[in-house]
């Protein structure tokens, strides 16, 4: 049986950030697990960074100040700018062109946020991974690797089950960080259940991708490469915001066990004539249902039915008529359809059937808004897919060094509510690695 001071599960930018301050800080024999050979996330796909700490965090969960966020969030930029395909794609500073963007948001009630951000592009993420490996000198990997359980072993700390394709190997650690990301959240809160750590459903955003021939937003992306416009609708009351825009991108797939949601990369290299962007409805639940993750679950599933197992799309055009799309006239001249190719291979249909009323009133105001800043984006030819479901919906509460209620067990990243983003999982990492430093290795 093998014995390590820190046991990381998930090797995303939450692990990687907690490892790299775990060395920095004199900590020794840490390993971290991840079941896949690269982690599958944002590092791998599209590597879009914002520095803002109005952006991928939530300063109440983490329990700091701006001041601190922007410290930490330098400190992410300073290993992430050293990977040399790393590029500078806002500028925020002396940029007049901002504040006129700002000043037209403001006058259409939009909040509008323009971070610094950084970009490598989906073609460079497994160097980004490899890059980020490079600078750990002391941390072991056991990749292909899944933590399928944890369990307290009195005055020897947790027993982690770790296994391989091969066998199962036992790992003692004094402390365990869990960094599950999205795709880990579930079966790491069934571990969590076992321990008697606590948790609770965190909200879901519930929305769109758009994609629309780049000319339409141009003027906005090349001011600011991912803008994020927020709306407070006026039916309903909700928050429904933009999110991960890729500027001469393409809309992909993202697989789940029993449902395909949407999602969007760029290439460094290759450019479509396309820009997609999502557009997402914030959804919590209270009484009597406050499982998010089961609302979020039976959208997707309903969509998936409609689908035929694979993603829908509607065109503004049919979307405005309220009639489906179809494939014998899904690229139309006559409806101007052509001026914009779809770059994934959605099932035209209709959006409306498989999403709540509430959320599509919201998405269709906040679109309204949007194409009065910018003019163009409802163009017949936009294409609406759906569903694009972002599940933050586990949250584990903690102390201010994302301990949790368990002695010894640390939380960071997406998968537990800490973070929603690569800068966001960096810093829950860091701020992970402080605390267990501090407390156990002092
Ligand atoms: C397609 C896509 C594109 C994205 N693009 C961006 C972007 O451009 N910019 C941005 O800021 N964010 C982006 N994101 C979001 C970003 O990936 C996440 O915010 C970020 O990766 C969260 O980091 P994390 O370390 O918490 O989790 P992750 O990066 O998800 O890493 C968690 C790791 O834990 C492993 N794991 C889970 N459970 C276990 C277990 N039981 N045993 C062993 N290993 C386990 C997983 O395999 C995974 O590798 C994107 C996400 C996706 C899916």
């Amino acid at each position: 049986m093998k014995t390590v001071n820190v046991l990381i599960i998930g090797s995303g930018p939450a692990g990687l950030f907690a490892a790299l301050w775990l060395e920095r800080l004199g900590v020794d024999n840490i390993t971290i697990v991840d079941r896949l050979p690269f982690p599958a996330g944002g590092l791998l796909n599209d590597g879009k960074l914002n520095f803002d700490y109005r952006i991928g965090i939530d300063l109440d969960v983490l329990q700091i100040d701006r001041e601190k966020a922007t410290r930490l969030m330098q400190e992410v930029k300073a290993v992430f700018t050293g990977f040399p395909q790393c590029h500078q794609v806002t500028y925020i500073e002396k940029n007049e062109k901002l504040n006129e963007l700002r000043s037209i948001a403001t006058e259409n009630d939009v909040q509008f946020i323009a971070p610094e951000q950084w970009h490598w592009g989906t073609d460079n993420g497994k160097r980004v991974v490899e890059y980020l490996r490079g600078l750990l000198k002391k941390t072991r990997f056991f990749l292909g690797t899944e933590v399928s359980s944890i369990s307290k072993k009195a005055g020897e700390g947790y027993h982690v089950i770790c296994k391989t394709k091969e066998e199962d190997v036992t790992i003692t650690a004094r402390v365990v960080l869990a960094a599950p990301g999205r795709s880990g959240a579930y079966s790491f809160r069934d571990m969590a259940d076992q321990l008697g750590i606590d948790h609770k459903f965190g909200p879901i955003d519930v929305g769109i991708r758009l994609e629309l021939n780049r000319t339409f937003y141009d003027a906005v992306t090349d001011i600011v490469y991912d803008p994020k416009f927020i709306f407070y609708t006026a039916r309903h009351g909700d928050k429904v915001r933009t999110f991960c825009t890729n500027p001469g991108g393409r809309v992909r797939a993202e697989n789940y066990n029993n449902f395909k949601l949407v999602n969007g990369d760029a290439l460094s290299s290759r450019k479509t004539k396309n820009t997609n962007f999502a557009l997402i409805n914030t959804v919590s639940l209270t009484k009597p249902i406050s499982d998010t993750t089961e609302f979020g679950h039976m959208i997707a599933r309903q969509f998936s039915l409609l689908g035929g197992g694979t993603p829908i799309v509607q065109r503004v055009g049919d979307f405005r008529e309220g009639r489906r799309s179809s494939t014998s006239t899904f690229n139309s001249k006559t409806r101007h359809f052509e001026v914009c190719s779809a770059t994934y291979d959605a099932v035209p249909g209709d959006i409306t059937l498989g999403m709540p009323a509430r959320i599509i009133d919201n998405l269709w105001e906040s679109l309204k808004k949007l194409d009065k800043i910018v003019p163009g984006i409802l163009h017949p030819s936009t294409l609406l897919y759906a569903p694009e479901i972002k599940f933050f919906d586990t949250q584990f509460p903690t102390d201010a060094n994302l301990e949790t209620n368990v002695n010894g067990i640390f939380v960071a990243g997406d998968g537990t509510g800490k973070s929603r983003g690569i800068v966001g999982a960096g810093i829950s990492g860091i701020i992970a690695a402080q605390g267990i430093a501090e407390k156990y290795f002092r």
